[in-house]
């Protein structure tokens, strides 16, 4: 059966079913999710309230529906910019929300006009829908798979498209009704494609909080926790995925090995606790000394790798004797017993052809070189 006051419902139960999903990622606190679900809420009382028009007064089932929708539209917006990391806010939205309050009252209690009144709700709601799919287009991480938010931007615009034709049509006369509750065709068919924005909407939400669990997960997973570098295996993978690029480009990669020197006596004089503080003080400085495109991971215990392209042996060796001079003149992180401490570093550059291990092979035993010869130095492998 199709006719207006069944297609609210079915909007309502499906709304559920997406605030029920929502909930479901509640415990993993991810920004933003508590306004969606308040978003599909208000929505869903919106649309019942929508459904008792000609039954409940005007004031609850026009006035009260249609904000309750427009809030609920700027809450999914609100999530987003939370989601996003931003500080901003949707305040053209709320601008607008207060105008388009103004014009219901106006064609509902002063001038009554039902087409006045879509036009303006259509407008307004385009315009919402057209702000979300230029923020996920816009706003959209680099690093993270683009499905899910491409998803909500062409949801968004089919929903802007949508909106604006209705707006249109009803504004400027060509179409033309008395109540939403009203059987004909274009209404139907209009309602029929407003039943599916909610749920589309909502998929597209959970597919954005599904990345962000994803995401921290990948970080667990690769990233070493007390230094923030790569661990060993992201930090093999990048280096396989830099040396497959540098072969087809024709370009040289070095390797270098470091390892903080006589880091055991740190531990054991200084405590465990100051030997992590050494790691991370060493992880920061290093990072902090990088260029953008250079690959930096702990490869085990006091053990790092720099992996950097477009770089030969002797620029990467010239680099990192930098960093040493670097460390050594500035001293080490200001905790009791360690003021200063050293590294030393065994580096080569990739020979056409050969596999990863080789290369590593290589500098790990120019590495042991520089640790039979003293410590505190950069050694290139012979
Ligand atoms: P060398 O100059 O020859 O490199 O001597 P070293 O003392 O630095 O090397 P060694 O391999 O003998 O000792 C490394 C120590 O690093 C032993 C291990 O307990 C410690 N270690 C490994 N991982 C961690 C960590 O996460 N935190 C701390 N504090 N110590 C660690
Ligand atoms: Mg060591
Ligand atoms: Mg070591």
């Amino acid at each position: 059966m199709l006719n207006p006051v069944s297609i609210l419902v079915v909007t309502v139960l499906s709304g559920l079913m997406a605030a029920a999903v929502l909930g479901s990622l509640l415990p993993a606190a991810i920004p933003g999710l508590g306004l969606w679900i308040g978003a599909n809420v208000l929505a869903m009382v919106s649309m019942l309230l929508y459904a008792t028009q000609g039954h409940a007064s005007p004031l609850l089932s026009i006035l009260t529906a249609n904000q309750l929708l427009a809030v609920s539209l700027l809450l999914v917006l609100e999530g987003c910019h939370r989601f996003m990391g931003r500080g901003t806010h949707p305040v053209d939205g709320y601008v607008g929300a207060v105008a388009v309050f103004a014009g219901i009252v106006y064609w509902t209690f002063v001038k009554p006009d039902f087409d006045a009144r879509v036009a303006v709700v259509s407008a307004f709601h385009g315009y919402l829908y057209a702000s979300l799919a230029w923020m996920m287009l816009r706003r959209r991480p680099s690093d993270r798979p683009a499905y899910g938010y491409y998803f909500v931007a062409v949801t968004a615009l089919l929903l802007c498209v949508g909106h604006l034709a209705r707006g249109m049509l009803y504004g400027t006369g060509q179409l033309t009704q008395t109540s939403l509750l009203q059987v004909t065709p274009v209404n139907i068919a209009f309602m029929g494609i407003g039943i599916l924005a909610l749920p589309c909407v909502s998929i597209g939400m959970v597919m954005l909080a599904h990345d962000r669990l994803a995401q921290r997960l990948e970080r667990l997973a690769n990233v070493d926790d007390l230094t923030g570098a790569w661990g060993r295996r992201a930090f093999l993978l990048k280096a396989q995925t830099m040396l497959d690029m540098s072969a087809r480009s024709g370009t040289p990669v070095a390797l270098a090995i470091i390892d903080i020197d006589r880091f055991k006596l740190i531990n054991d004089t200084c405590g465990h606790a100051t030997g992590d503080s050494v790691l991370t003080h060493f992880a920061s400085f290093v990072e902090g000394q990088l260029r953008a495109g250079d690959v930096f991971g702990r490869l085990g215990g006091e053990e790092f790798g720099v992996l950097c392209p477009r770089t030969t042996v002797s620029e990467a060796a010239a680099m990192l004797e930098r960093l040493r001079q670097q460390l050594a003149e500035r001293g080490g992180p200001a905790l009791p017993g360690v003021s200063k401490y050293t590294f030393s570093v065994g580096v080569d550059q990739h020979r056409l052809g050969e596999p990863l291990s080789a290369l590593m092979a290589r500098a790990d035993a120019a590495l042991y070189a520089a640790k039979a010869s003293g410590r505190d130095r950069v050694m290139r492998a012979l």
